[in-house]
């Protein structure tokens, strides 16, 4: 069938009926925006009017408009910073995520000795104050600096403040005040779901080993592997590697009953220090042990420092403190009493 055709006539008329549509249209837009901006502009200049004080009473549609756009305001605002705060959430669990990372692969310092004086800072406490709910002042104003690659000994009678410390470094406690930066991150203001995260990347030793009974030794290193998720190949590695640097390499088949006291805290080291922490924190880690054993965990944890960890032991063995001649910081009621660079164990003199 043939196409209808128009004569060129009727082909202007068209063109011209849709150009004065579209001219009408525009012009219509044109008196909205018009009228739109001197409604503005008549508002503003009430609003300017009432708030120089010119203005007897703020007719009430001024005050609805305003109230409307002042609500806007406020919701925008709500608004961004909630962005902001994701924002900074996820800023930082990205940056614990990279500096776990960075840990993972950081080899070990050549020659700690050389440059313990000048890295960075892995614990940081700016005047730290601990108050119980029963009035106890536990801690009262701490404020000290541990460098990367450090071995120091925290020392002090009984109810000096030393499990406080150590609790607060694993943010199990909340100082009542001051502030606490492990790795430059400002501990205070982790959020609740970094904690655990935060946690596996710091190796603790206990005084009663707390190894898994019905586990082997192999066992009781790998299950730090697994719970953050090394795989299989990796992981019989790396807990190989301890199980050699621990000594313990011939026992991994052996159940911590069947082992010497020395041997499940070398297990507890081991597990430590499976996931790479760059802070091994021991809590009376020899108060089990006779001096033997405790003379050769000690010699390990040095092992250990030597290879660029940073180490914090709290003990009352004054003979190992007196042989080490390491960093001994000595707290009495609550206070930093003394805090020697090569120290001994002097509390008690
Ligand atoms: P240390 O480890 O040197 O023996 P702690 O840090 O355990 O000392 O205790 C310091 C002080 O804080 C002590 O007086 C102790 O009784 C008190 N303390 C510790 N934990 C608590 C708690 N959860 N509630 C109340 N007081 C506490």
């Amino acid at each position: 069938m043939e196409p209808t055709r128009f004569s060129s006539d009727e082909a202007k008329r068209e063109l011209d009926a849709n150009l004065e549509a579209l001219l009408a249209e525009l012009a219509e837009e044109e008196s909205e925006k018009d009228i739109d901006e001197a409604m503005e502009r008549e508002m503003n200049s009430l609003a300017d009017d009432a708030n120089a004080g010119d203005f007897g009473e703020i007719p009430e549609e001024v005050l609805a408009v305003q109230e409307l756009l002042a609500e806007e305001k406020k919701e925008e605002e709500a608004a961004a910073l909630e962005d902001e705060k994701e924002a900074a959430e996820k800023y930082e669990t990205d940056a614990l995520e990279e500096a776990e990372e960075e840990a993972k692969d950081t080899q070990p310092i050549r020659r700690v000795e050389d440059v313990k004086d000048i890295a960075e800072p892995v614990i940081l406490m700016e005047d730290v104050v601990k108050d119980f709910p029963n009035g106890t002042h536990a801690l009262k104003g701490i404020s000290l600096t541990i460098r990367k690659g450090e071995f120091v000994f925290l020392v002090g009678p009984s109810g000096s403040g030393k499990s406080t410390f150590i609790r607060l470094l694993l943010k199990e406690l909340e100082p009542t005040s001051g502030k606490i930066y492990i790795n430059t991150k400002d501990l205070t203001r982790m959020k609740r779901r970094a904690v655990p995260k935060y946690r596996r990347g710091i190796g603790v030793v206990f005084q009663n080993f707390r190894l898994l009974r019905d586990r082997n030794v192999y066992e009781n290193v790998a299950f730090a592997q697994r719970i953050i998720g090394v795989p299989g190949i990796k992981l019989r590695k790396n807990v190989n590697e301890m199980l050699r640097m621990v000594g313990l390499y011939e026992k991994q088949k052996s159940f911590p009953k069947e082992l010497s006291g020395g041997e499940q805290q070398r297990v507890a080291i081991a597990r430590a220090l499976v996931n790479k922490p760059v802070i091994l924190l021991a809590d009376e880690p020899t108060g089990n042990l006779d001096p033997k054993m405790s003379w050769e965990i000690m010699q390990l944890l040095e092992e250990i420092n030597r290879n660029g960890t940073t180490v914090v032991v709290v003990t009352h063995n004054r003979d190992i403190v007196n042989r080490m001649r390491k960093r001994v910081i000595t707290l009495h009621k609550g206070v930093i009493v003394s805090d020697e660079k090569k120290g001994g164990y002097s509390y008690e003199r």
